[in-house]
């Protein structure tokens, strides 16, 4: 069962790089998850509360899990990085969410994929469409690289009325 699958990941606590780095390798440290991809670095602003900026990035990898037991190998790896539940939205030394599985669709109470915020942040778009510009959403059907360049769309111009 080998799988295609694009990680998110971001920290801004502590030495946000290497915190991103550490955790990309407990991942594979179980031999379940091989990365073959990883975006630069990019530092974001926050949402939510008042708090450092980020450091995210994207990542593509193969695993030979099914999607529940990844999301169990990234919750034990976020605790072991002393990941406290904390505010929504709040500083975190890691964060890693699962962006797309193979082409499925998963809505289950604890896990959606494709990930649900994913059209609305560029802190996910940018390093995602570097590494896979040309992967298709399996829910919107398109290219990375066009709901990235309508996200940037929608910053500076705005549809207020249709004339005529
Ligand atoms: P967020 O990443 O939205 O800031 P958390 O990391 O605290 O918040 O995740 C909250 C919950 O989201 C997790 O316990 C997990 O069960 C759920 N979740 C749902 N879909 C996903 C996904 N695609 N990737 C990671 N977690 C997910
Ligand atoms: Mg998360």
């Amino acid at each position: 069962m080998r799988n295609v699958i694009y990680l998110g990941m971001g920290s801004n606590v502590g030495d946000r790089a290497e915190n991103i780095i550490f955790a990309l390798s407990v991942l594979q440290s179980g031999g379940f998850v091989d990365v073959k991809k990883i975006s630069s670095f990019y530092e974001t602003y926050p949402i939510g509360p008042k708090q450092r900026k980020f450091y995210n990035i994207a990542v593509k990898a193969t695993a030979s899990l099914n999607p529940q037991k990844l999301l169990s190998l990234i919750k034990q790896t976020e605790s072991l990085m002393g990941r406290k539940k904390t505010l929504r939205w709040g500083p975190r030394i890691i964060d890693i969410d699962i962006l797309f599985f193979n082409n499925i669709v998963i809505a289950e109470k604890n896990l959606t994929v494709p990930h649900k915020e994913i059209q609305n942040r560029l802190f996910v778009l940018a390093p995602l469409n570097e590494i896979s510009g040309n992967f298709i959403c399996p829910l919107s059907n398109k290219k990375i690289s066009r709901i990235l360049s309508e996200k940037l769309l929608t910053l500076r111009c705005q549809k207020v009325k249709i004339l005529g």
